[in-house]
């Protein structure tokens, strides 16, 4: 039994997903070649999450909700997107093809989903590493299904649309002019496509793939920008592990546009990669500022990790 309850002084969902504890620790890998996973010589498949958060039909919530204790129905869906056959590879290291591959999936997901009016939003992301909870070490990303826009997309959208209203034009448009007329905080270009360390990094490592062209989610996005993102991702996340001549953790979030029905045609497409660590071996942790107010505290400069980033090879 899993529900939506309602934070009214945050103004945000939480999800109890209580079935989720019962998750085994398996011996093999589940996604390998012949069991539910990709057969060999397949590029990237979704399956369905054997411990959803989010169902569709939804079950009966735990609890009946009222007025000023809201509670909703967790309806939505969870998919496992495996990335290839090959257990002991990660993104970084499939071939160029594989990569259009994933972000051919990405595309299709998103798509099939936005047809579906129970789902008001679609999550793509990954997990990278033991340091962010990953208990299968199987190349794979994530998908949720939505039925609510989350709160960091929420408010993007709010801040994009204040800024067309008072005179500017798209937030993330003048972001990436002023990125490439300052260069200091690039770490790589592809293409139309740029990757760079934002100015207000909440994570010392942290960087946003956007491409140079305003589009609000993937299936907007031309082949050859495609092909530009798949090769430009590979090279950010070689860097990464370069960088600490390890697997770095990390989180890699896809920031498209709401599925809802509504109009978003002002919102710009990027990805959001957050690595877990502050040096090549120390882990950041969220603590009392962050947690408790909302506050990240970024031990270094911007420019100073985003000219290390630039300076270590990919691959
Ligand atoms: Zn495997
Ligand atoms: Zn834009
Ligand atoms: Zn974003």
């Amino acid at each position: 039994m899993s529900e939506l309850r309602w934070n009214p002084l945050l103004r945000e969902w939480i999800i109890t997903a209580v079935h989720r504890q019962d998750r085994p620790v398996l011996q093999d890998c589940p996604f390998c070649a012949g069991t539910e996973g990709v057969p060999e010589g397949v590029g990237a498949v979704a399956v369905p999450n054997r411990y959803p958060a989010l169902t569709h039909p939804p079950p009966r919530p735990y609890i009946g909700g009222s007025s000023s204790q809201q509670v909703e129905p967790s309806d939505g869906s969870c998919e496992v997107l495996v990335y290839t056959s090959s257990h002991d590879t990660a993104l970084a290291y499939l071939p160029l093809e594989s990569v259009q591959d994933i972000i051919r999936l990405w595309r299709e997901r998103f798509l099939d989903l936005e047809r579906r009016p129970h789902v008001k939003y679609v999550l793509i992301f990954e997990n990278r590493g033991k340091d962010v909870g990953v208990t299968l070490s199987h190349p794979h990303g994530q998908l949720y299904a939505f039925p609510f826009t989350p709160p960091l997309m929420r408010m993007e959208l709010e801040s994009l649309l204040v800024h067309s209203h008072s005179g500017g034009t798209c937030l993330l448009c003048e972001m990436v002019e002023l990125e490439l007329a300052e260069g200091g905080r690039v770490i790589a270009t592809e293409g139309s496509l740029l990757a760079y360390v934002p100015f207000w990094a909440r994570w010392p490592y942290e960087v946003q793939i956007v491409p140079e062209r305003h589009l609000s989610a993937l299936d907007e996005m031309k082949e050859d920008e495609s092909l530009a993102l798949a090769s430009l991702l590979r090279r950010v996340l070689q860097k990464y592990d370069n960088l600490v001549d390890d697997e770095m953790p990390y989180v890699m979030v896809l920031h498209q546009r709401p599925v809802d029905g509504g109009k978003y045609s002002y919102y710009h497409f990027h990805i959001e990669i957050y690595p877990m660590r502050r040096s090549r071996t120390e882990l950041k942790y969220l603590a009392g500022c962050e947690l408790g107010a909302g506050v990240f505290l970024n031990d270094s400069h911007p420019e100073e990790r985003a000219d290390e980033l630039r300076r270590v090879a990919p691959d």
